[in-house]
């Protein structure tokens, strides 16, 4: 498999992915190419199209334009543009509508990391007003507010995250939701807490990231990310399905 195709198919796994974690057929992952000039996007939903293949990516150059791809283009692009246009070190971008992280910031209070894996939230994921991917300025926006975090809660409507690689976000992606649904869980007996504010630096220097990485002890990084995506990408391989509810 070349590095395009490898990419493509980890893309349609985190789709796969994220189609058991939450539970919603809405929202697309996309990655940089290797050579960072293109990007690929995967929807998470099956084609309208009954003549469509399924397990299609379409491909974008940076601006948006279409390069290939045999399937509609997402509404919502600039959540998957700004990004790559803002931030140089994000390789891949998630949007969805995480529902128990929706509910959770429906309520005003932020999603915050109340165990070690999701360290890297720091004082709690951003959260904005609704807005909608369709709309250039909101894509900017989603940007702006996101500031150093690796995600932005929409209220009412869904998640941009972001990370370095398909992997990164996926993870990112499944520890902001199952964070959410821990959070309800802890609110049931009383108020949750977040982990100390040193344990992302602590578990940053036991686990650094490979090579001269100056994320290194930044937010963005995600610890244990590759291990825990190939966990669910042996599932995805072997077609099996679950549900975190
Ligand atoms: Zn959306």
């Amino acid at each position: 498999m070349n590095e395009l195709s490898e990419l493509k198919d980890k893309l349609l796994t985190t789709a796969k992915i994220l189609q058991c974690e939450l539970h919603d057929m809405w929202g697309h992952v996309s990655a940089k190419t290797p050579d960072g000039e293109r990007f690929l996007l995967a929807m998470l939903r099956p084609p309208a199209d009954s003549e469509a293949p399924v397990d299609d990516a379409l491909e974008f150059d940076m601006s948006g334009r279409l390069l290939s791809g045999g399937r509609n283009v997402p509404d919502e692009i600039h959540f998957h543009l700004a990004p790559y246009k803002h931030r140089k070190n994000v390789g891949a971008v998630i949007h969805c509508h995480p529902p128990i992280a929706l509910s959770v910031v429906s309520t005003g209070r932020k999603i915050i990391p109340i165990y070690q894996l999701a360290a890297h939230f720091g004082k709690g994921i951003p959260i904005s007003s609704w807005m909608y991917g369709t709309i250039r300025s909101h894509g900017d926006r989603a940007v702006r507010l996101m500031g150093e975090s690796c995600a932005l809660m929409i209220k009412g409507h869904g998640a941009v995250v972001i990370g370095e690689d398909i992997e990164e976000a996926c993870i990112n992606t499944m520890r902001m939701e199952r964070g959410a649904k821990m959070m309800l869980y802890a609110a049931t007996l009383g108020k949750p807490a977040p982990v100390p504010p040193g344990v992302g630096k602590v578990l940053g220097a036991i686990y650094p990231p490979p090579g001269n990485d100056k994320q290194q002890g930044k937010r963005l990084r995600s610890i244990g990310h590759k291990i825990e995506f190939q966990y669910y990408e042996r599932l995805v391989k072997k077609g099996e399905k679950w549900s975190t509810i």
